[in-house]
């Protein structure tokens, strides 16, 4: 968090999401809000960006991007307003107009051509940059590495990189950002890279820092040691500071306008930023095409039912940055349809208003008007899933940077997080299981009661309040699957004696260990290992951890311990069996318990052995104890969502069956089919018409008791069963 590049750019490696969406970015806080009022964002489904260069000025065709957000259909664009170059005749003195922008007035003539098509605007601002000339005038604006040097700008040479603490973004920007709500009235604000460049050491984060926390500033990035975990609370204080002022300067000058940042800054005093776009620009490294349906997930589950977008770019994304190059159709069309499937609006993002290359225009062309077309389908009021998974944003809030996660004697890499998260998801997203997730700073009845069971992957850090939570949750008839090293330690990182959850799972903690081969499960009968009654032996977790049972009795999985793997005349045991349980199914309170011992999922996700999808959907099925609302049948891989509308609901099967599935770029579709979509319809509910939204076809349908069965021939990419509420 403190050093925000790199951060991103390894969640990026890492396409997992590493961090919650709220650490990645910004300090994270428990957030809360209605819809009351209704701000002009929710109402805006579709959503376009067009980030300037300094050279579009003199050359760009605004009537290509009027005839684009036409046809289109976007209710609201993001467009490049100033920071560290300005594209207005800007009056305050150090605010560098674009080079080639002359009299011109840029994004003055993009908003008044946009309110023509009664679009709404944001106005972009970046501050991590500014000029020479700024620099002159006020040295102390810049930031400073660790020997107090001014840093240069790392890839445009002239400039300087702006201190986060300092004159910049705590006078000049205010000013910045009421000259454009003064003179344009945009309806709202986007800050790109709002809150610094990492870890600045001027002598302002000195003063600042020592006159807070009595400290100096770190020079460790150890999460646990006293100064840095001093400075992660900190920065998160000045990053609220720095969002409240900006937030109340342009409210003070246009009543309902609002400052996101990027990355999205939650209030804990119950203000909310209306609208929070997820920069998730495209596929890079081994991400599956699912990813932008978690990021979606995650995001809603803090935001609620408030509008989140799905920030795309059109052109191809990785750590190298090709912000020129355009993507293929076919990996737009899956990244962003993905995306909507699972409750994103979608944002398109084009860096540089002039046009070098317009394959992109079809392929956004096509994915927005067919939006635009279905808008009543996908206003979407509630998501109908009976099993969420836990986000845990704290567990990796302290990882310096995503290495590690000390605590004590324990340490955990802070891939963990994403890899168990990642593993699960990829298990139910083979199930079939509907799930949505659940925000770890919202596990109160009202955001966690409607779901039937919790998936716990591996949440090492929970208070004792959470655990609590938790614990009411299941005493009141919920039911929780959880793996590894759940509620092993604190809020804070620090590693319990015990499981903060050992009473709900039957067992206390012992020990860890780590990196086990060569080690195997015995399945016995049970409904958690159903499907393996000819599988005599499967392979276990790599990390697996010693505990002690509360209760004796025969577990439906046990240890086969670890030996030797070379050489080959030694590949046996002596002990082919144990009684060591490795998982433990239990009735508590009203609800119901799955614990594995493990790292399940983890070693799912490195493996994807079926046996362990088995037991992993298994655990979730066992747990609920009672029919999913939306069951699929038929060939391969579909991610899919229920989501209910006023008047309707809708289900979505995104076909996934496409050798790209797990590593981009998709060069073309494979339609799969035929498929049979089960529907339980809500009590209150009586069907009207139904039909399918990407094949435009009425399908066959049949009522079974309370569920509605309709016959899907196949999906090219992403169908729709539509379903009207007479
Ligand atoms: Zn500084």
């Amino acid at each position: 968090m403190d050093d925000m590049q790199t951060t991103r750019r390894e969640a990026l490696l890492l396409g997992a999401g590493l961090l919650a969406l709220g650490s990645l970015d910004a300090p994270a806080f428990a957030i809360t809000g209605d819809m009351a009022g209704q701000p002009w964002a929710n109402k805006a489904m579709r959503w376009a960006q067009v980030a300037f260069t300094e050279e579009d000025p003199p050359s760009y065709d605004p009537k290509f991007w009027f005839d684009l957000f036409k046809k289109t259909h976007v209710d609201a664009v993001c467009l490049s307003a100033g920071g560290c170059i300005c594209f207005y005749p800007s009056k305050l003195p150090l605010h560098a107009r674009a080079k080639y922008l002359g009299d011109r007035d840029m994004f003055g003539e993009m908003v008044m051509g946009a309110r023509a098509l009664n679009m709404s605007i944001i106005a972009r601002v970046d501050p991590h940059a500014m000029s020479e000339a700024a620099f002159a005038a006020h040295p102390e604006w810049a930031a400073c590495t660790a020997d107090g040097k001014p840093r240069r700008h790392w890839a445009a040479a002239d400039m300087y990189v702006t201190c986060q603490n300092g004159g910049f973004m705590f006078d000049f920007m205010p000013a910045v950002l009421k000259e454009i709500t003064d003179t344009y009235q945009p309806e709202g604000f986007f800050g790109n890279r709002w809150a610094g460049s990492g870890m600045c050491y001027c002598q302002t984060c000195r003063d600042k820092f020592r006159a807070a926390t009595g400290l100096e500033l770190p020079t460790s990035n150890d999460p646990q040691e006293p100064r840095r975990k001093a400075y992660i609370q900190w920065n998160a204080d000045m990053r609220w500071k720095q969002f409240k002022l900006w937030d109340d300067t342009v409210k003070a000058s246009k009543k309902d306008s609002f400052f996101s940042p990027n990355g999205g800054m939650n209030d804990p005093n119950n203000v909310v930023i209306p609208v929070v776009a997820v920069d998730r620009q495209g596929r890079s490294g081994t991400t599956p095409v699912w990813m932008m349906g978690k990021y979606a997930k995650q995001v809603r589950a803090y935001m609620q039912n408030l509008p989140v977008c799905g920030l795309f770019n059109v052109g191809v994304e990785d750590e190298n940055r090709w912000k020129d190059s355009v993507q293929r159709g076919p990996e737009l069309e899956a990244w962003v349809h993905v995306g909507i499937a699972q409750g994103f609006r979608p944002w398109y993002c084009k860096f540089n208003a002039r046009i070098l290359d317009p394959r992109w225009v079809p392929a956004v062309e096509k994915i927005f008007a067919w939006h635009y077309a279905q808008d009543k389908y996908l206003r979407n009021t509630a998501n109908l899933a009976r099993v969420a998974m836990v986000n845990s944003t704290q567990s990796g809030i302290f990882t310096a940077g995503g290495t590690a996660f000390t605590a004590g004697d324990g340490v955990r890499a802070a891939q963990r997080v994403g890899d168990s998260q990642n593993g699960y998801y990829q298990a139910l997203v083979e199930a079939r299981i509907p799930f949505e997730m659940a925000d770890d700073r919202q596990l109160e009845p009202q955001h966690i009661g409607r779901y039937r069971v919790l998936v716990l992957p591996d949440i090492a850090a929970l208070s004792d309040a959470q655990c609590q939570q938790i614990r009411d949750y299941v005493m009141a008839g919920g039911r929780i699957v959880a793996t590894g090293e759940t509620s092993l330690y604190d809020e804070k990182g620090r590693r319990r004696s015990n499981f903060g959850l050992a009473d709900l799972f039957g067992c206390d903690y012992v020990k860890t260990e780590e990196g086990v081969k060569n080690s195997y499960l015995t399945p016995h009968p049970h409904p958690l290992t159903a499907g393996l009654e000819d599988a005599p032996r499967i392979i276990a977790a790599t990390q697996q951890i010693t505990v002690k049972p509360h209760e004796a009795g025969k577990a439906p999985l046990t240890l086969v311990p670890s030996y030797p793997d070379l050489p080959m005349e030694r590949v046996y045991t002596m002990t082919p069996e144990t009684d060591i349980a490795m998982a433990f199914c239990r009735q508590v309170g009203k609800g119901r318990v799955v614990y594995f011992p493990m790292d399940l999922d983890r070693t799912f996700w490195e493996v994807l052995a079926a046996d362990h999808l088995v037991l992993l959907k298994n655990a979730v099925e066992w747990a609920a104890d009672e029919a999913a609302p939306m069951h699929v049948f038929g060939p391969g891989l579909v991610d899919i969502a229920y989501w209910r509308q006023a008047h309707s609901l809708a289900a979505h099967v995104v076909n996934m069956n496409n050798p790209m599935m797990m590593k981009g770029p998709y060069r073309e579709f494979m339609p799969a089919g035929p498929y049979t979509v089960s529907l339980a319809i809500p009590a209150e509910a009586r069907v009207g018409a139904v039909k399918l939204l990407e094949s435009g076809i009425v399908p066959k349908t049949a009522r079974e008791g309370d569920r509605l069965v309709v016959t899907v021939p196949h999906v090219r990419l992403h169908e729709v069963v539509a379903v009207d509420l007479a």
